[in-house]
């Protein structure tokens, strides 16, 4: 008896750490064999969340980290839709067939009504489906000419991770042009070196991973039409536009790099980096319905309906979709605009500060028509510093700001940058804050000079 009035004590009391589920540790590598309370079993595992990094003051992903009320409310409602589900719920299907359109017709689609295109998880699947399509089209274009299809090749610049598994997976050889001095980016003339019978397309990137600039899309556009010209070579563009793709068409209306190019024959973006969706969303369109060959599409007979489906994922959330759509009503073209302008003046603040500190050049500025807005930077070279980049990313740490520093990829794999990427949701006062930190860091280096640097591994170097 006195037992269970104790149980119904202890209920009513319901101290949450003082309760027995938490005063000793939860198994972590095996389920445990008894249930636990809800309250308990969310507190332990929301509280373990609290060492993760503070989202916000992650300046080195491209992703949302600021999300508005209606899009938790959104993201709630839709919490049980599955996308892969378009006879179920068919108002979800239409959402994201609109999002295609909107954004073909963003992209200057020539016929954005009966363009084709598909929501995916992110960038890297859509990436996937781009190359994919322009595998199968050089293999047609290959056998119907009797020739070979064992050796394709694709040309990129210093390209994002996703590009590196679409070739290994699809083996496919990767001739990607390296940095070289101070050229961080593709220019024409070193994709016309690496052009060949057995290209099966270009990749420029609308802002490269790791300085932020956007390749010069049209120039290598006109580099490949003088190609043809002489060779009857027909080279197909794909644009990794996973930040720029909802970049450019607000804040660089003039920089033509999108389906104003007959040459440009699909582009992927990410909805979760400057589509301002939440995490799980990119997107693909292909200009013309002819450029995406046919079987690559399967119709799927299911649960009552005929669905045509060109994706990697079958099940995926719907919510990110939903929002993408409502984004595009909340916002318009000026509010993205207005959104994204801001970024960009945060970062040329940025930029302007980090320059007056003596120690170091500015490699991207955060200028709308050259790039996303991000500033690199790298050690001014003839100048003593007590202090490496990763010693600084590490000092910025102990605020709680995540300032990557890391080395660039192949030939100035020498040259160690720091990146800070400005999202919605980092405003000019917080960049002040931020500023502030990094001169007593650098302060604090002057006074304390650091004798042995940490490694770029040690300083916990990451970038996407
Ligand atoms: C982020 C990024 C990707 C990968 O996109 P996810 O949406 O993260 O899958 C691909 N290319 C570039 C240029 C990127 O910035």
């Amino acid at each position: 008896m006195l037992h269970h009035r104790d149980n119904i004590r202890d209920e009513i009391l319901d101290e949450v750490f003082a309760s027995t589920d938490l005063s000793v540790a939860m198994p972590k590598y095996r389920i445990p064999e008894k249930e636990h309370l809800a309250r308990h079993a969310y507190q332990v595992v929301s509280d373990e969340l609290l060492l993760d990094g503070n989202s916000r003051q992650n300046l080195a992903t491209f992703c949302q980290t600021w999300l508005e009320p209606e899009v938790r409310s959104l993201m709630a409602e839709t919490l049980d839709k599955n996308m892969v589900d378009k006879d179920e719920y068919p108002q979800t299907a239409e959402i994201e067939a609109r999002c295609v359109h909107i954004l073909a017709d963003l992209w200057h689609s020539p016929d954005a009504e009966n363009t084709l295109g598909t929501s995916t998880t992110g960038s890297s699947e859509a990436a996937m489906l781009g190359g994919m399509a322009l595998l199968w089209n050089w293999r047609a274009r290959r056998r119907a000419a009797g020739l070979p299809t064992d050796k394709p090749n694709l040309i990129t610049g210093p390209v994002q991770v996703c590009w590196h598994k679409f070739a290994r997976y699809w083996d496919v050889e990767l001739r990607e042009i390296p940095m070289q001095g101070d050229r961080f980016l593709m220019t024409p003339e070193e994709v016309l070196a690496r052009v060949d019978e057995n290209t099966i397309g270009v990749v420029p990137t609308l802002g490269v991973t790791f300085t932020g600039g956007f390749e010069p899309v049209k120039a290598v556009s006109e580099a490949l039409d003088g190609l043809q010209a002489e060779s009857g070579l027909d080279i197909p563009i794909h644009v990794d536009g996973a930040s720029g793709g909802f970049l450019a068409p607000f804040t660089a209306a003039d920089l033509v790099w999108d389906f104003r190019l007959p040459r440009v024959k699909s582009i992927n973006t990410s909805g979760h980096k400057f589509g301002l969706a939440p995490l799980g969303v990119g997107w693909i369109v292909w200009r013309d319905a002819a450029d995406l060959p046919e079987d690559l599409i399967f119709n799927v007979n299911y649960l009552g309906g005929n669905m045509p489906t060109f994706a990697l994922n079958f099940s995926r959330p719907g919510g990110q979709i939903v929002v993408q759509y409502y984004n595009f009503l909340r916002l318009g073209r000026e509010g993205y605009r207005k959104v994204h302008q801001s970024c960009y003046d945060t970062a040329m603040y940025l930029a302007a500060e980090i320059e007056k500190l003596g120690h170091f050049d500015i490699i991207n500025s955060g200028r709308p028509d050259e790039g996303i807005p991000a500033v690199s930077w790298k050690l001014k070279d003839g100048v003593e510093h007590p202090f490496t980049l990763f010693d600084l990313a590490d000092r910025l740490r102990t605020r709680g700001w995540q300032v990557p520093a890391y080395t660039m990829p192949p030939e100035r794999e020498d040259l160690p940058i720091q990146r800070i990427l400005v999202r919605a949701g980092f405003g000019r006062d917080e960049a002040a804050l931020l500023m502030d930190d990094y001169r007593n860091a650098i302060a604090h280096f002057d006074k304390h000079p650091i004798t042995v640097s940490m490694t770029e591994e040690e300083a916990g170097a990451f970038h996407h």
